[in-house]
């Protein structure tokens, strides 16, 4: 653990450096400026009013929040002395550190001679402050999404600062804005920008590789016009849909479609199915429940006359690392359907808009996936796997060699014999890690999966994911435990049957 901690650390140092983007070129950049102070000042009796010690805090999730570490985190200090073997020395967090508001010793005695508590403190009192600003009943600009792109101008992807300006999001005025549109935007805008031509993923940087470069143009081919033809909704009328498959969905599967229906604003042209599947997928809500919903969420393509974004944090707190639970059902929306006549399993879909349809399936990948693997196609496929735990150890199964839990990507109960099948389609496979450890840890695996091994080549190298949520998540049994999610990101596909067939050959 400390090891994780160390290197959590270490990106926590490097990432606040983060550079602020020059707006050179923006014509109004003085008034700009004006406004930006305004925002500034009259913002701050607010920036007071969001810390709370978590035990006085005015919303019941935030102190249940609390509850739930004061229940899990053992004190650093008394866990660091010699006799925390014995059961009653090992105490946990009750007494709550007044300049983060977080339960974070046993007691006052101890948080006044922890000198590392210092370390942490000041990004526990910014999450903290995020979470009473998401609940504070403030006009959430920064969830205002743009609508549809003029497909003359070219969207940046080289970070989220030149994203959201050349996407015409409201400024983010505040690192707080930008941690919470990070959040909220991650997972679309990671799948997008990876797929996109304008990628800051490229040869030149390393980050793509030979093989992967051509996996990907194949994507490009249909993602994309001919240059120089106008890459609008009209140009994509005989184009094939893109797929794409979210393996092990949680949270991804419950985000409005509406977020999701920025992604497809990147592609014009494109008609994307997006496929969430896998044991903790969220469904809609019963039928009978919807009528509120059903009448709000029109199914229409434009976007730019939506009503403020209806996103709220959920009103318990759920532990959000290392073991999610299901998110809770989504929406049901007008067109939404069952699907488990189809799939033979508990699913839906819905035709959200003319270039978005999702279905939702809760099912380990593997039983569904021989209705699939005749149609994969890597021209128009691609898996993307967020946070898998590749190399977390099974809570399930056991090698029968030394009785010790597998590996999930070597588990039959986890990811066993999905990453095999994944290989055989040549689809690239894109996965990303919440901390540079959870990367690491799950590429090692990739190393003694049978079957894994040896049978798959590179197409992205792991590295930072620029699209990864800037909002730190902080963990229940320890709130030294600060990760975030989608931080880094890699993909493989698997190898060409001619590769493989000369690897033999040099064998024998
Ligand atoms: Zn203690
Ligand atoms: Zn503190």
């Amino acid at each position: 653990m400390s090891v994780l901690i160390r290197s959590t650390f270490r990106s926590v140092l490097r990432c606040s450096m983060h550079p602020k983007v020059p707006r050179a070129g923006c014509q109004s950049a003085g008034s700009h400026r004006q406004f930006f102070n305004l925002f500034r000042k009259s913002n701050s009796k607010c920036e007071d009013d969001l810390f709370h010690t978590f035990s006085q805090s005015p919303f019941p999730a935030v102190r249940a929040r609390g509850d739930a570490v004061r229940s899990h985190a053992p004190c650093p200090v008394c866990s660091s002395t010699h006799d925390h073997t014995l059961k009653e020395k090992l105490s946990l967090v009750k007494y709550e550190c007044p300049d983060c508001g977080w339960p974070s010793h046993c007691s006052e005695e101890h948080w006044e001679v922890d000198n590392e508590h210092k370390k942490y403190c000041s990004r526990l009192r910014q999450v903290n402050e995020d979470e009473h600003d998401l609940r504070s009943g403030r006009t959430m600009r920064e969830f205002q999404l743009p609508g549809p792109q003029a497909y003359e101008e070219a969207i940046s992807f080289a970070n989220w600062d030149l994203f959201w300006y050349t996407r015409g999001f409201p400024s983010m005025d505040t690192e707080r804005s930008r941690r919470h549109a990070s959040k909220l935007l991650t997972y679309p805008l990671t799948i997008g920008s990876v797929l996109h031509q304008n990628s800051g993923l490229t040869l030149n940087n390393q980050r793509v590789t030979l093989e992967g470069s051509r996996s990907l143009a194949a994507l490009r081919t249909v993602l994309h016009v001919p240059p120089g033809a106008p890459d609008t909704e009209e140009a994509g009328a005989t184009k094939p849909q893109i797929r794409i498959f979210v393996l092990g969905a949680r949270a991804e599967s419950s985000l409005p479609p509406h977020v999701w229906e920025q992604l497809c604003m990147l592609f014009p042209s494109c008609h994307f199915h997006i496929f969430f599947i896998g044991p903790q997928v969220s469904l809609p809500k019963p039928a009978d429940q919807s009528v509120a919903q059903s009448s709000s969420c029109s199914p229409s393509g434009n976007t730019t006359q939506k009503p403020e974004v209806n996103w709220k944090p959920a009103s318990e707190y759920v532990p959000n690392v290392y073991e999610p639970p299901t998110p809770k059902p989504i929406a049901r929306l007008k067109r939404t359907r069952s699907s488990i006549q189809l799939y033979g399993v508990p699913s839906y879909t819905v035709p959200y808009s003319p270039q978005l349809t999702i279905t939702g399936i809760r099912a380990s990948y593997s039983e569904v996936h021989p209705q699939f693997q005749e149609t994969f196609d890597p021209y128009t496929d691609a898996f993307f796997l967020f946070s898998p735990g590749f190399g977390f150890p099974s809570m399930t199964s056991m090698s029968e060699l030394d009785g010790e839990p597998l590996l999930q990507i070597a588990s039959p109960s986890e990811w066993g014999a999905v990453v095999p099948a994944l290989l055989t389609t040549r689809c690239a496979i894109f996965v990303t890690g919440f901390s540079p450890v959870d990367v690491e840890r799950d590429i090692r695996s990739l190393e003694v999966a049978p079957n894994v091994v040896g049978e798959f080549e590179w197409v992205i190298t792991p590295g930072e994911n620029a699209f990864g949520s800037e909002k730190w998540e902080v963990a229940d049994f320890d709130p030294r435990v600060m990760v975030r999610t989608n931080w880094g990101l890699w993909a493989i596909r698997g190898k060409s049957r001619q590769i493989r067939e000369n690897e033999q050959h040099h064998v024998f």
